[in-house]
């Protein structure tokens, strides 16, 4: 359906790549196309870290402390890291290490490094920039759902089946900067009801809602990924209320700007159009969000960034962060295939300096 109307308005689009397997893969089974990969892939078919690495990182001697939590990283009087503090079954343990690495995502990282602030850091760890929680960021994610004549049958296959990138890029001819990707997109019953469901201004309700799901299969959807442009204001801070462990909660501020409105609209306009060119009518666009970002970001000047490009903070040298919060930009893809290129970056680093991570340590002790 997709990339029918894409075809008929001149728009290329591809099959889209995904971390799924399409044949077996050590010891992993192909892909059964039964389409529940948001719900967890039962077969295993579908990449995940918990699925992939971990198991690879136990064989290799690596020792997984579940079900805890880290309350804050503890640092030397040198000012290296010395390990970490963590809570197990309401009991405080500390970990010690060579190297830490944060990777607990966009609101839990910076978090982390505000709480672990200590008299040598009183505006929290890595933080003399200041930019620590700063510039965290989203993907517009708006879905467009048309109605067509034949069925669609939205629940068969993995979600993502095709995508363009053909409106990526910054076109002169917009009104805004940056582009998006557009992709096909399944979506289950239940995510369907919910979500026309829970529309801000618009709530489908009662005889309607009833009417719709009962041609559920006869729907079809495109959804957004749209790069929305890092802005200081949208940023992770500490407010005085606190969690079962006593740390202060994170908060959250984020609202879209001109140019993030902008391209949404554009973008709207463009799969309803494709929607339309495939034969379908457009009945409910959900406004969404998807995958966060930023919050910790990357960068060469120590002033204005907290980590350099090998995941590694300005101020501490045994301390990295490894997740999407050191993006600078949110791009318009995906970001699961960066923060793992990353993380494979940040690890060779890791491995190439080990005899300076030793020698550090050795002084910190
Ligand atoms: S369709 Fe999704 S959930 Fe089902 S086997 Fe394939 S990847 Fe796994």
């Amino acid at each position: 359906m997709f990339m029918n109307g894409c075809e008929k308005l001149g728009i290329r689009s591809a099959v889209a790549p995904l971390a799924i397997l399409s044949a077996p893969f050590e010891g992993r089974p192909p892909c059964i196309n039964r389409g529940f990969c948001n719900q967890g892939c039962m077969p295993d078919a579908k990449f995940s870290t918990l699925i992939v690495h971990i198991p690879k990182a136990i064989k290799a001697g690596a020792e997984v402390l579940a079900d805890c939590m880290v309350t804050q990283v503890l640092m030397g009087k040198d000012g290296v890291a010395k390990g970490v503090a963590f809570v197990h079954e309401g009991t405080t343990y500390e970990q010690k290490a060579k190297i830490v690495i944060l990777s607990a995502f966009v609101v839990e990282t910076p978090r982390l490094l505000l709480n672990s602030a200590n008299a040598q850091y009183p505006d929290g760890l890595a933080n003399s920039s200041g930019w620590v929680g700063k510039s965290i960021m989203v993907h517009s994610s708006q879905d467009v759902y048309a109605r067509f004549e034949d069925e669609i049958r939205m629940y068969k296959g993995t979600p993502v089946l095709a995508t363009t990138q053909d409106f990526y890029r910054t076109n002169p001819k917009n009104n805004f900067t940056r582009g998006y990707t557009l992709h096909s997109h399944g979506s289950r019953p239940v995510e369907f009801s919910k979500a026309i469901s829970q529309m801000e201004g618009g709530p489908v309700w009662g005889e309607r809602l009833r009417e719709t799901l009962l041609n559920y299969n006869y729907y079809g959807r495109i959804t957004l990924v749209g790069e929305v442009l890092p802005s200081p204001m949208n940023r992770v801070t500490l407010v005085d209320e606190k969690d079962e462990y006593g740390l202060p909660r994170a908060k959250v501020t984020f609202s879209y700007g001109d140019n993030d409105q902008k391209l949404i609209e554009h973008a709207v306009c463009n799969m309803s159009t494709i929607l339309e060119a495939a034969g379908g009518k457009v009945e409910y666009v959900v406004p969404d969000t998807a995958h966060m970002m930023g919050g910790c970001r990357m960068g060469n000047d120590p002033k204005s960034s907290v980590v350099n490009s090998f995941g590694q903070t300005h101020d501490i040298p045994n301390l990295f962060i490894c997740d999407a919060s050191i993006f600078v930009t949110s791009g318009a893809g995906n970001p699961t295939n960066t923060v793992m290129s990353l993380a494979l970056r940040t690890a060779e680093y890791i491995k190439e300096k080990a005899k300076q991570f030793e020698l550090l340590r050795a002084r910190s002790v």
